[in-house]
């Protein structure tokens, strides 16, 4: 039984289950998987690639965004970056399936580029809801992209490697440590040194007590009425009625395969 701090976001979170978070999570799984908030992402992806691992997980990983294997498999990290962070979680005695593994972005970028910042706006709300519900104690962000967008600041990963440091993730307080993304250390020997050195320090930051969570927000009050006022004299409208609304082309989003992403978390 992992141990949980009382506050804001756990006041849900603290009464709901594991079972129920992971239900929540499946129905933010649903909507995503068919997602066309990002019109040449949602064209060009194989499927949507939500995360995987531990649902309930005190460690979570936060990476950039699928590449080709990824978006193939569905699954997160699968490529030769991949295979560096499982090398690196097994060095510190975990496994995949004690984390949850999450990206910036749920889709692939064609050709692999940097996600936009549109993209990274559209596919946040996503994150959120993940921490919100696995509501790990402990985020690692691999890289700039994950680094900056958990930050909300552009200082890079050369500068932030190797510090933990307590953030509000949503309504959520987690440990934010910050790591360079295997991708840049497959093939920089130091990089890779840098790399698993920062890794070393996770099992004692695991150990650490959970952060405290910050207040939770001021419940809605009951609306009080307000004394009605005279109705403003009736004027000719400024505008011509709004005309009937035109069907707008919408491409065609390929149908994502069945729901074996359910199996991964
Ligand atoms: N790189 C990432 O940032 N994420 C993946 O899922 C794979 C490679």
């Amino acid at each position: 039984m992992r141990a949980r701090s009382g506050g804001p976001a756990s006041t849900i979170r603290a009464v709901a289950t594991k079972e129920e978070r992971r239900a929540e999570l499946t129905a933010v799984y649903r909507e995503a998987r068919v997602c066309t908030r990002c019109p040449e992402l949602a064209r060009t992806r194989t499927q949507v690639v939500f995360g995987a691992g531990n649902a309930d997980a005190d460690l979570m990983f936060v990476g950039e965004a699928p590449g080709a294997k990824e978006d193939e498999q569905g699954i997160p990290f699968v490529g030769a970056a991949g295979k560096l962070l499982d090398r690196l979680l097994g060095e510190v005695g975990l496994a995949r399936s004690d984390v949850f593994i999450a990206n910036v972005l749920r889709c692939r970028p064609p050709g692999n580029r940097d996600p936009l910042p549109t993209e990274i706006e559209n596919c946040s709300d996503y994150l959120m809801r993940q921490v919100a519900l696995i509501q790990p104690r402990v985020i690692c962000t691999l890289g700039n992209f994950s680094t900056k967008l958990l930050r909300g600041d552009p200082t890079g990963i050369s500068r932030l490697h190797g510090q933990a440091e307590i953030r509000v993730i949503g309504a959520r307080a987690v440990r934010l440590y910050p790591l360079f993304h295997p991708a840049a250390a497959l093939y920089t020997r130091s990089l890779l040194e840098t790399l698993q050195a920062d890794f070393a320090r996770l099992p004692a930051l695991l150990a650490l007590a959970p952060p405290e969570q910050p207040e939770p927000p001021v419940p809605p009050q009951p609306a009080v009425p307000e004394p009605a006022l005279a109705a403003p004299e009736a004027r000719p409208p400024l505008l011509p009625e709004p005309l009937e609304p035109v069907e707008r082309y919408a491409p065609p989003v390929p149908e994502p395969p069945d729901d074996r992403q359910l199996g991964l978390f």
